[in-house]
């Protein structure tokens, strides 16, 4: 993937607000606690420091929300981890803390938007749409089981007949609707979030990336031009880190995932094709979502490529997807394509740990992330402050280590997701 320490052209760097322009890291600086990587995890973890009076020094490779945070499919979905997979994992009440978890995630994002007064175009209002009857009978025991552990917003069945009310599409056969989930500009969130981090005090790096990491009792990050001693270091630099931290690069395989924004749609265009203003969801692993931006554009998305090669065409991998669902957009131009790289946890949790005492780390949202990264956030924050309780359980998983990196576990991981979509379309 080529990069630059720019934003990548995308929907959402063309419509970003404020454009962000903090300082290169240069010369020595000291304190409390220094946050790698300026996405959602680093943002988030330095705002909740920042709020409780910690010193933070926030250090980015390239600008505020460069990678997956500013480049995503914007759907905010509650949730943290694959509860069951933690129950597997961890046991009945790390399983049910782990549900808890993910109501608190998208709690403390929309508290975030609405304290700050954070203009990212937050909408509420979420479909999983159902391909088959087999979505349909997951969606109703996934209804029952948040309703049990107490979620507060309103949740319904979408029976087929009631579908056009929300999609032009007879793709689908009903759905999932979820009131508490919605849709955001996540690039808006991201920068939105680390300015409120500035205004309490902390300092902002941008085009500065860490090369080196010293552990020890007194630890220090260097960049190119600068170094920051810190009490505390966070690693928030997810499937960007590359081999900043070795120690924890091997826990993850790297996927490229992508989306295409079409020119803004007519009105009618519109009422026909999205009536409602939601985000929706397919349940496929490699999943289709998408969603209306605020000027009426279709925001597509969907591949997954373990290949670490970004397709040759982005638009041409992922129109036909979208034609396939709505038809009626095949004379419409597509003015956006993307990528980005999303970090896989094997176990499909979220990857927590120290490195030496000192270091923490948070990674592999696993493709879910905007509103886990703000609990992560507060987690690193809570354990850095002395609370440790939800961090611990999480860093109590052990995680798959990944011989050779992406490179050896990526033709592994490409099989496997082979096998569950082979599986679909049988
Ligand atoms: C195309 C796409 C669509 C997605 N759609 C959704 C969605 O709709 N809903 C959802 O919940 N999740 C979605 N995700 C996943 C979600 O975006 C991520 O889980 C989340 O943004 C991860 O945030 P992060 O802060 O951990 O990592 P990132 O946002 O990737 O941030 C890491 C940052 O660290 C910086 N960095 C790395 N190394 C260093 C270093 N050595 N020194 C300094 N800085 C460094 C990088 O430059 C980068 O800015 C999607 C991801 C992609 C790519």
């Amino acid at each position: 993937m080529q990069e630059t320490r720019e934003h990548a052209a995308s929907y959402y760097a063309a419509t970003r607000k404020p454009e962000t322009n903090y300082p290169i890291l240069e010369g020595e600086h000291r304190c409390d606690v220094a946050v790698v990587g300026a996405g959602f995890t680093g943002v988030s973890t330095a705002l909740h420091l920042a709020e409780r009076g910690y010193d933070v020094a926030l250090i980015e490779a390239n600008r505020v929300g460069w990678g997956a945070s500013g480049r995503n499919g914007g759907q905010l979905i509650g949730g943290f981890a694959d509860v069951g997979r933690i129950g597997k994992a961890l046991g009945p009440d790390a399983a049910a803390m782990a549900r808890q978890m993910g109501f608190e995630s998208r709690e403390i994002l929309v508290q975030r938007v609405e304290k700050y007064s954070i203009d990212c175009d937050l909408k509420i209002g979420y479909l999983d749409v159902a391909m088959n009857d087999g979505d349909m009978r997951v969606f109703a025991g996934y209804l029952e089981e948040k309703k049990d552990a107490g979620y507060t917003h309103e949740m319904r069945i979408i029976p087929r007949e009631e579908m056009p009310d929300y999609l032009g599409t007879d793709h689908y056969i009903g759905g999932l609707a979820d009131y508490g989930n919605g849709h955001l500009h996540p690039l808006n969130l991201c920068i939105g979030e680390a300015y409120a981090a500035h205004e309490l005090g902390a300092k902002v790096f941008e085009q500065s990336r860490v090369t080196r990491i010293h552990h020890g009792d007194k630890p220090f990050v260097e960049t190119e031009s600068g170094k920051v001693h810190a009490n505390k270091i966070v690693l928030a630099g997810n499937g960007y880190l590359g081999n900043t931290e070795p120690k924890i690069r091997h826990k993850i395989i790297l996927a490229g995932s992508y989306m295409i924004a079409t020119e803004p749609l007519s009105d009618a265009l519109v009422d026909e094709l999205v009536p409602a203003d939601w985000a929706f969801c397919e349940q496929t692993v490699g999943l289709n979502y998408f969603r209306l931006s605020p000027d009426k554009r279709m925001l597509f998305g969907g591949m997954c490529n373990y290949s670490g090669r970004d397709p040759k065409s982005i638009t041409a991998s992922l129109q036909p997807k979208m034609l396939k669902i709505f038809p009626q957009l095949r004379d419409t131009r597509i003015d956006y394509e993307w990528g980005g790289i999303i970090a896989i946890s094997v176990k499909r949790i979220p990857q927590f740990g120290r490195i030496q005492g000192n270091t923490y780390y948070a990674q592999g949202y696993s493709g879910h992330g905007v509103a886990p990264t703000h609990l992560a956030g507060k987690m690193l924050a809570d354990a850095i402050a002395g609370d440790s309780e939800q961090f611990d359980v999480f860093s109590k998983v052990r995680h798959l280590w990944l011989p050779g990196g992406k490179w050896f576990a990526n033709p592994a991981m490409a099989l496997g997701m082979m096998y569950f979509r082979l599986k679909e379309l049988l």
